[in-house]
């Protein structure tokens, strides 16, 4: 009969942002657990990818951290929570709540988040909580706010099997959210949709495409610029949205390039583009998906800007099969937005720049010390380590010497620190290695909460088994902190469904349509009713059922008049560009089965046979040019520093650019990091920095 028969539980994939429902089986003995696709999840309707599948096989980390500990030294909880209070108490008298830090993680439920911002922001009176993702999809939020006025991804994913054109941008969607595109794929197959693929490399997902436009690294800002201008030059305008539901399409079209401009920009011929253009222009029904490529660049809000302005110039936004689309990366990212886990977000899709806001939030919270203005966005935090400005750092969930861009820095902010508390559910990562503290974090299966996913679709994670040790949800330790610092009222949760209807009441506060993140439908839940919560995309309005819902096809904007804002996206240079000392462009991305710096997939044999080297991509080309074999060690160097790679000879790399993964770092090899070789250039808008471009040379040694 079937081996694998009784349901345990029903819970969330911990690895990306397309949000899978996993369904956590045990054989008939009940020994061995198995992890298997949830039917009724709306994600993946039983799908998974092979890193979901792989997930029973991770169930024993190795490393786990299972107590506190000071240096190496085992000590209580209590002991450590004192200490740790004692030492934020005396940086507070001394030098401020400036010279408080948290940094954070996608990878954080959204209950942990909650209290996160809420402990620093409210009660310590810092607004330096900034987590991972600043690297990951910051740039994003800050386009939707320009453009929106919110932080609000307007589509959903059955979008993707209702258009007839599906454009992904800057996304290797194959490998990185492998369950949409196998959904994409399944609706390509009934309704013929056509796949257009913008990316510098030949990947599996080009592999499929109809068209794929293989454009400069960074050059997308120019495509997209030109697509407005041939929208526009087509008569293609959609004069009725944009008149009664928009402001700036005449300054947008101002800058916008013509068709020359963006192949001397791209690369692209203009048959090509003018290819695509065309698609676009007679495809009603057209999603744009957006990612990391986009993202992960030194202009990167502006060329979300750029893909928002077409969506809004035809009027495709918001409608079944129509809209533009950012897939996030971590599991949680969007819960973290959700919540104002960003150094320049206060609480709840509210704002520091708002006087109302902010005095919202401190009433709500009843807080004695709310930060007044954004704090320090991810790299500016780290250079104000260096700078000796901050005192007491909190990382939780995070492997930042292993992901910041110029890795040697990151070093030497947490080596003259004072205070570093790392709370992780491993323990030997390069930045455990930097913590004074390391507090044992509860994982995958061992805690409860919520995830939001990348179409607002928020899905329970539960737990299924005891966390191992001493190990405690990351919200559990932060609330100690509050509590210890005398707010025993605002920290008194007793489980995650406390803090869930908090956030939730939060969300609904003095809203009353004024704010897109709604959830005050769920305020009275109780605890069984969290228990049970099924998935839903939120808004989740008081005294409505929750339901999937799209954004803006009747106008509806967060802007204060209630327009949609199109922003004049001039074509703009890369921060950085090559050079006779570096003469080749660095780009980095994911890999198929690999997770983030490999904590919990690089223990998985099945996983590590994909891709079990350390690799640096390049063309033959440029292969045969620098006398460089399949293989050879290879040492890639940047301005910033240089790492360790065999080289990986393909054609699927255009000439001139090399790519390698982001995951390999020190704890894996030595010299393998890619963030030792990546300059800290940000977007000045959103702070993301360019990891997707960095001027480098290869030598053979
Ligand atoms: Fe997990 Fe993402 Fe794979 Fe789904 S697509 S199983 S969420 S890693």
């Amino acid at each position: 009969g079937e081996p694998h028969t009784a349901v345990l539980q029903r819970t969330t994939c911990p690895y990306c942002g397309v949000g899978c429902g996993v369904e956590i089986v045990s054989n008939d003995g009940g020994a061995t657990l198995a992890v298997r696709g949830d039917a009724a999840h709306p994600a993946n309707k039983g799908r998974l990818c092979s890193k979901g599948s792989a997930l029973a096989d991770s169930l024993t980390l190795p490393h786990r951290l299972t107590q506190p500990l000071k240096g190496d030294q085992p000590l209580s909880w209590d002991a450590a929570l004192e200490e740790i209070t004692a030492r934020l108490k005396a940086v507070l008298a001394d030098h401020g709540p400036e010279a408080v830090a948290f940094y954070g993680s996608g990878q954080l439920l959204t209950e942990d988040y909650y209290v996160l911002n809420k402990l620093g922001k409210g009660f310590i009176g810092t607004a330096n909580v900034d987590t991972n993702s600043r690297l990951c999809m910051a740039s994003t939020v800050a386009g939707h706010k320009q453009s929106f006025g919110a932080d609000t991804v307007p589509g959903l994913y059955e979008d993707w099997e209702q258009a007839d054109l599906v454009i992904l941008v800057g996304s290797n969607t194959a490998w990185c959210h492998p369950v949409l595109f196998q959904r994409l794929l399944a609706a390509r197959q009934s309704r013929g949709t056509k796949i257009v693929v913008l990316d510098p490399r030949q990947t599996s997902t080009t592999a499929e495409a109809d068209l794929h436009l293989p454009l400069r690294s960074g050059s997308d800002i120019a495509l997209f610029g030109g697509l407005l201008r041939a929208i526009a030059d087509a008569g293609a305008l959609n004069d009725a949205y944009l008149t009664a539901h928009t402001n700036g399409a005449d300054t947008a079209l101002a800058v916008a390039p013509d068709l020359p401009a963006v192949a001397a920009a791209t690369g692209l011929s203009p048959v090509q583009i003018a290819a695509f253009y065309r698609l676009f222009i007679e495809t009603p029904k057209v999603v744009t998906v957006f990612s990391q490529g986009v993202n992960q660049s030194s202009h990167g809000s502006t060329t979300v800007s750029a893909i928002l302005n077409v969506h809004l110039a035809t009027g495709r936004i918001g409608t079944p099969g129509c809209g533009p689309f950012s897939v996030t990366g971590q599991p949680n990212a969007m819960g973290g937005r959700e919540v104002g886990g960003l150094a320049n977000q206060l609480a709840a899709h509210m704002d520091f720049a708002s006087a109302d806001d902010r005095d919202r939030v401190r009433r709500f919270w009843g807080a004695p010390r709310l930060a007044e203005a954004p704090g320090l966005k991810a790299v500016d935090l780290f250079q104000a380590l260096v700078d000796g400005k901050i005192k007491f750092l909190w990382i939780l969930a995070t492997n930042p010497l292993a992901s910041l861009p110029d890795a040697n820095l990151a070093r030497e902010a947490l080596a003259q620190c004072p205070t570093v508390i790392l709370s992780d559910a491993i323990c030997d990562t390069e930045t455990a290695r930097y913590a004074h503290f390391l507090l044992p974090a509860a994982t995958w299966g061992e805690k409860d909460g919520t995830v939001t996913n990348s179409e607002r679709r928020i899905s329970r994670q539960r737990a299924f088994r005891a966390p191992l040790g001493d190990a405690k949800p990351d919200w559990w330790a932060l609330a100690q902190i509050g509590r210890r610092l005398g707010y025993a009222d605002a920290f008194a949760y007793d489980r995650s469904a406390d803090i869930f209807r908090e956030h939730a009441a939060l969300s609904g506060f003095e809203n009353q349509g004024r704010r897109d993140f709604d959830l005050s439908g769920a305020i009275g839940l109780s605890d069984t009713d969290y228990d049970a919560l099924a998935p839903f995309c939120w808004p989740w309005k008081a005294g409505e059922a929750p339901g999937a819902s799209r954004f803006f096809a009747e106008g509806g904007f967060f802007t204060p008049d209630r327009r949609a804002r199109l922003v004049p996206t001039p074509m703009t240079a890369t921060a950085s560009s090559t050079s006779l000392a570096f003469p080749l462009v660095l780009n980095t991305g994911r890999v198929r089965d690999q997770w983030h710096t490999m904590g919990r997939t690089g223990f998985d044999p099945r996983l590590m046979a994909h891709l079990p080297r350390p690799t640096v991509a390049l063309n033959p080309r440029d292969a045969a040019t620098l006398g460089i074999a399949e293989g050879d060690l290879v040492q890639v160097t940047s301005a910033t520093g240089a790492m360790l790679r065999l080289a990986e000879v393909t054609d699927k790399q255009p000439s001139g650019e090399v790519f390698a993964s982001m995951h390999w770092n020190g704890a894996w090899c030595g010299g393998g990091a890619v963030g030792r070789v990546i300059a800290p250039h940000v977007d000045p808008l959103s702070g993301q920095p360019e990891l997707k471009y960095t001027p480098v040379a290869v030598s053979r040694l």
